[in-house]
């Protein structure tokens, strides 16, 4: 039968369409991509009169397919495989998971360069060939002098050079060079170029000297590396809390276990919060791996396609082994993936807060669990969750209490600013304390670090006699004052007007501006210190994609006395001269609407304490607040974890809070609020027919910011004590319930904002 004989002479493979995860289909391999052919591929298929993308699964298939039935596949978009079968299942997981849509997911896990099938970039090279006899250049300088030309400049190079740049030099047309070629006189070949981040300055940076030294671990350090280096030994799935104090040296532990996984084909993830953090750590890693000839790639949000397809071809390759980046490396491609960390596994700045709702860190431990890898979460002040797993003997733990080099932990005082305003002329934003303490250090030559978590310059307008509020239009908030180009912000739309001179409202002239900013903050240190050279960093500041770095540089070198800035200069950063940090207003995160708002508080004032007295000089900080007393405030002061954790893990157990049960955010907006109310009353009564044993529910209730550009928001919180099961569930029920297409709404499981 000679139908069936042809379908067994072509190779058949079975691939999973990524539009959606029903079925594997079966189809038939061009011949042109037999030999590569392997499961975890990336192709694109002909589906359902379209084409798609698909990973192959399996070679070869037992479904029987009618005999020209089976459709050929088109093409593989990339030569190494993009969802190898950990990778497919991480994927399935997580989509459920994060009750994430299918393309969602496909966007975190595989860069669109990638999908897109984006190649290497190359460049031609042109060098020497077979050298002309003495009758063969005289022909050619007689009747090609330009392809003479050519050769001669050729032959006087000492290697191969860009053929591009020559022929441009020389203004030589390509077909002088291709007859050259043609006569074997000139050779040319093609390079792979990479395009790697941070490579271009990094040798000499400052952020690198000295790391490349090995020093002598402390003690605890020592602990740490031993258990760590145990944990991988044993290759199998583990996750180790490390919880180490701010300048303990917890990077130097991860280095060793790197260089422990790397010197056998091992590959690793590392995890940082913020892609500003990203070059200090890879500058670390790679001057400890390079020697050993160990490549090591950055990956984040803000790589072009090129930088990023080139780091996803090198890890997919084998190339590269270790990947430096922010929450999205969770999902690189590294090859015998053996060791994932966490670092500052606390920050909220893991989870995703678009779809999909990931968060990295929890990814990171499920990947590990998939690669029967180690998992090390560090921080100095870890999550109720990783303690909780800890509690309860999920997780181990490794501790270190000291400082390296038996450095002290900064000194901290807390100033009550109500009675500071009793005491002064009127309020300001800094207390006496502060003030004389950074005209100290200013004195000394030693830096400063002034913290506030708020943009702008005065976070309201008010008017004294009629009591108006400047409220932005579309968002249920007050808009912030920007002094330097005099306007009215909001902060989460973008909404900006010029500031009145006047009440909008009664005309009355004596706007007062309540509330301080970081700008209003830089002005008043300029004052107090007019010398000092002072740098604000927030996000109106370093609106440029590389000023960061250079800023941070510039400090690290003491071109900079003192730094004011918000949440981005918080955290990881070492710099040693850093004798004084001013945390201006502890109250902020104390006071919003969020269960976390204690352990926010704890992990804030700890963290930005850390960046003090790194170096041989002892530091000190200043935290202002209005509540002194505030339990996160008196237990990080006494940089009491143990008793913070105790206290806090009490309260969420009497409230049954996270980490005891699972919660999962559903979210209502648009611009109908009794729209979105008439929806929400109908869909919690099918919810509850359905589910209401299994989930504690909670609202319906206006989300704490009640109105984002022009859209009401309301929220209901289910509460699980597993949520994988459960999410599944409510998707499914969801799926079914008609919502009006006014009405919008998400699911976001383990959510970190509340608001
Ligand atoms: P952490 O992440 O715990 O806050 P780091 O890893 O940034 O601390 O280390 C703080 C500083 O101490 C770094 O400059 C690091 O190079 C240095 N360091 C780490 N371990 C040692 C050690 N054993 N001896 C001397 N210096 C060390
Ligand atoms: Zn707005």
């Amino acid at each position: 039968m000679p139908k069936a004989k042809a379908q067994r002479d072509t190779a058949v493979v079975e691939v999973v369409p990524l539009s959606g995860f029903d079925a594997d289909l079966a189809y038939a391999v061009p011949p042109i991509c037999v030999e590569q052919m392997r499961p975890g591929l990336l192709v694109r298929i002909p589906l359902r009169r379209r084409s798609e993308l698909g990973v192959v699964t399996r070679l070869g298939t037992d479904q029987v397919v009618p005999p020209g039935k089976l459709k050929m596949l088109y093409e593989i978009v990339q030569p190494h495989p993009v969802l190898p079968a950990d990778m497919l299942q991480l994927f399935r997981w997580a989509m459920r998971y994060y009750s994430a849509t299918p393309e969602s997911m496909l966007e975190a896990m595989i860069p669109s360069a990638i999908r897109k099938g984006m190649r290497p970039k190359t460049r031609r090279y042109l060098a020497i060939g077979e050298a002309p006899d003495a009758e063969a250049w005289q022909e050619l300088e007689r009747r090609a002098p330009k392809q003479a030309e050519l050769l001669r400049f050729i032959q006087q190079q000492f290697k191969p050079l860009p053929r591009a740049t020559v022929l441009n030099r020389l203004k030589i047309s390509a077909s002088a060079c291709e007859a050259l070629v043609a006569k074997g006189y000139l050779q040319e070949s093609d390079t792979e170029e990479a395009r790697v981040a941070y490579d271009d300055d990094i040798s000499d940076s400052p952020e690198v000297v000295g790391h490349a030294l090995r020093p002598t671990l402390t003690p605890e350090q020592a602990q740490a590396v031993e258990a760590i280096n145990g944990a991988i030994d044993l290759d199998t799935f583990s996750v180790r809390l490390l919880h180490g104090v701010t300048g303990s040296g917890k990077t130097e532990v991860y280095l060793n276990a790197i260089e422990k996984v790397v010197a056998t084909g091992g590959g690793v993830i590392f995890l940082v919060p913020e892609v500003a953090l990203a070059p200090q750590t890879v500058g670390r890693v790679r001057s400890r791996l390079e020697a050993r000839g160990v490549h090591t790639t950055v990956w984040h949000s803000h790589l072009s396609d090129g930088e990023r397809y080139d780091a996803w071809n090198a890890l997919a390759s084998g190339e590269a082994h270790v990947v430096v980046g922010a929450r999205s490396a969770v999902f690189a491609p590294v090859q015998n993936l053996k060791l994932i960390i966490v670092d500052e596994e606390h920050e909220p700045s893991y989870k995703q807060e678009e779809a999909p709702r990931y968060h990295g860190r929890d990814v990171a431990v499920y990947r590990a669990m998939i690669n029967q890898a180690v998992c090390v979460l560090g921080s100095a002040t870890p999550s109720l969750e990783s303690l909780y797993n800890v509690e309860r003997g999920k997780y181990a733990v490794d501790r270190i209490l000291k400082r390296v080099d038996d450095r002290q932990l900064p000194r901290l005082h807390l100033v009550d600013m109500r009675r500071e305003a009793l005491q002064g002329k009127g309020p300001s934003p800094i207390s006496r304390l502060l003030m004389d303490k950074m005209v100290d250090r200013f004195e000394k030559k030693e830096q400063s670090i002034l913290f506030l978590n708020r943009r702008g310059y005065s976070t309201s307008m008010l008017c004294p006699e009629c009591g108006y509020v400047a409220e932005c239009e579309h968002c249920s908030i007050p808009m912030t004052f920007h002094r330097t180009d005099k306007t009215l912000r909001c902060h989460l739309c973008g909404e900006m007007h010029p500031a009145p001179h006047r009440c909008p409202k009664c005309k009355a002239p004596d706007i007062r501006w309540r509330g301080q900013g970081t700008q209003k903050i830089e002005d008043i240190v300029q004052k107090i210190l007019p010398r000092a050279r002072i740098v604000r960093m927030d996000a109106d500041s370093m609106s440029k994609k590389n000023l960061y770095r250079k800023i941070l540089n510039d400090f690290r070198i003491g071109k900079i006395d003192l730094l004011v800035g918000t949440q981005m200069i918080a955290k990881g950063l070492d710099f040693p001269n850093v004798t004084l940090v001013g945390l201006v207003d502890a109250d902020m995160s104390l006071h919003v609407e969020d269960f976390r708002a204690a352990e926010r508080t704890f992990q804030l004032i700890v963290q930005v304490s850390g960046r003090a007295g790194r170096g041989d000089r002892a530091g000190e900080v200043v935290i202002q607040t209005s509540t002194p007393h505030a339990p996160p405030i008196q237990f990080a002061r006494q940089s009491d974890f143990d008793g913070f954790q105790l206290e806090e893990l009490e309260q969420r157990r009497e409230f049954n809070y996270p980490p005891f049960r699972h919660l999962i955010r559903h979210l209502f907006r648009g611009r109908n609020p009794e729209k979105i109310e008439f929806y929400m009353e109908q869909w919690l009564k099918v919810l509850e027919k359905e589910l209401g044993d299994q989930i504690e529910i909670r609202g319906p209730a206006p989300a704490p910011i009640e109105k984002i550009r022009d859209e009401y928001r309301f929220q209901l919180w289910y509460f699980a004590p597993s949520a994988s099961r459960v999410i599944e569930s409510i998707a499914k029920l969801r799926k079914s319930f008609p919502l009006d297409k006014e009405v919008i709404d998400l699911l976001d499981v383990d959510p970190m904002q509340m608001s």
